[in-house]
């Protein structure tokens, strides 16, 4: 399956065969071994704690699966973002409808000839199309609904779920802040900011949309950036084996229409029947311009001049929550901007790295998304946590208390008609009198 999928995800986005194996498939297969190795754990029934009245009970968490999930994939990393929530799926014990992104046409082909090869295809059909398939399979009843892709769509895949009461985790995008502080080693953050931005020609959900940095260090990350840039892709990112093109016309398009009015530090060229758009770097950008405004999901990195950390958390604050936050800096400067701001994920010192670790949660917050998946989150995601009380028929005398009529006998009627006083209220009216 692995050549198979680094060439048909290769096709689309041209990055080289290596990249392509690199960022989708090897993650991939590590996710399905630290699976395979954790499932056994994660199948028991796990004990709950007891309250007083429980204490000779056995209380516990039993997971189940739910039934049939759908998952709906998308084109930027075509093969990991639809095999990852299956294979999550599958281990809670589900049966799985894959619908990949039309737009990564080569891997949804690639997909529907290799999965029934080697899973039963009752089981895990595949399903290809666009828009209308999309919508015809949406009406159908399922039992959890994992879609990826933008928040518009996200909105019309809750619909279609709310119709029939069915949970969904939604993995969206939005505009990731990144914060340079002025005093960390800006050569080191500049090169780990170039390498998360422009991977993928900047088609990474959880790459850093925009930089926030004071206005007395900008043009020494542009030019960090710019030697970053250089150094992966050489001087002209064009002829380069590792850099990506943008998915479609209708995206390139987009995606240069943002450059309009902007003071392009750096690139800011584009070859339209090639799709690509050059690594770019933009200064003082207004944060009301247009390329402010919308996720860019390209290689165009904004920089916005914050005066303090504390005017970079207010910027932050007053937008969407974003998918990914990171910020580059001193510790403190990192634990304050978690603690004073709200992500999906956070990657300190770096970009996009957290969404790599298998033991933590990935997905969003409002408007970037709802829910988790990866790891242990994949199988709670798609598992019922049925609540459990296993009670013996034994031991009926502490029970007693319970049954009808005996807390009747506690109230003393008032009024007829009025609500009734218990013993010790009306004792106490009695003894004011
Ligand atoms: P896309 O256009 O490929 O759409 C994704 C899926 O939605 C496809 O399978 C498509 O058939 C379906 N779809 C599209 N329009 C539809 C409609 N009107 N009705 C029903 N189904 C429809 O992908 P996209 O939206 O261009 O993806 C890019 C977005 O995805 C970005 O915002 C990015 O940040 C986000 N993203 C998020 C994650 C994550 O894990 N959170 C990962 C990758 C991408």
């Amino acid at each position: 399956m692995g050549v198979h999928s680094r060439s048909a995800s290769h096709r689309r986005l041209s990055e080289n065969e290596w990249n392509s194996y690199h960022e989708e498939v090897v993650y991939c297969l590590e996710e399905i071994e630290y699976i395979i190795k954790k499932l056994p754990e994660w199948v028991l029934d796990e004990p709950a704690e007891k309250t007083a009245q429980t204490q000779q009970d056995e209380c516990y968490i039993h997971s189940e699966p739910l039934g049939v999930v759908l998952i709906i994939g998308t084109w930027n990393y075509p093969f990991d973002l639809t095999v990852q929530p299956m294979v999550g799926a599958i281990a809670a014990g589900n049966a799985v409808v894959i619908k990949p992104s039309e737009l990564s046409e080569n891997m949804a082909s690639l997909l529907a000839s290799l999965i029934p090869q080697y899973l039963d295809k009752d089981l895990y059909p595949v399903i290809n199309g666009g828009i209308p398939e999309t919508t015809e399979v949406l009406k159908e009843r399922f039992d959890h609904i994992l879609y990826t892709g933008s928040t518009g769509v996200g909105k019309i895949v809750m619909t279609a779920a709310a119709k029939h009461l069915t949970p969904v985790t939604l993995e969206l995008g939005g505009k990731s802040p990144c914060y340079v502080d002025k005093d960390c080693d800006l050569d080191v953050a500049c090169r780990r900011i170039a390498w998360g931005k422009f991977m993928n020609s900047g088609q990474t959900c959880v790459a850093p949309d925009y930089i926030l940095c004071d206005p007395s260090i900008q043009s020494q990350v542009v030019e960090k950036l710019k030697k970053s840039v250089k150094e992966f892709y050489g001087d002209d990112a064009q002829k380069s084996r590792d850099y990506g093109r943008i998915v479609s016309s209708r995206h390139f398009q987009r995606v240069m229409g943002l450059l309009e009015g902007q003071k392009v530090a750096y690139g800011g060229t584009g070859d339209a029947a090639t799709r690509y758009i050059a690594p770019t770097i933009l200064t003082d950008v207004d944060p009301e311009s247009p390329v402010m405004q919308e996720e860019i999901f390209g290689p165009i990195m904004p920089i916005v001049c914050v005066r303090s950390l504390e005017e970079a958390i207010r910027f932050i604050n007053q937008r969407e929550k974003p998918l990914a936050l990171s910020g580059l800096g001193a510790l403190q400067v990192i634990k304050k901007m978690i603690a004073e701001t709200s992500s999906g994920g956070v990657t300190a010192n770096d970009v996009i790295v957290h969404l790599s670790v298998h033991s933590l949660p990935f997905g969003g917050v409002g408007e970037s998304g709802a829910a988790s998946y990866h790891g242990k989150y994949s199988f709670m995601t798609f598992s019922h946590r049925r609540s459990c009380l296993v009670r013996s028929l034994k031991k009926e005398d502490p029970l007693k208390g319970r049954y009808p009529p005996s807390l009747a006998k506690l109230f003393v009627p008032e009024n007829p008609g009025g609500p009734p006083k218990t013993k010790s209220q009306s004792c106490h009216c009695e003894d004011q009198q």
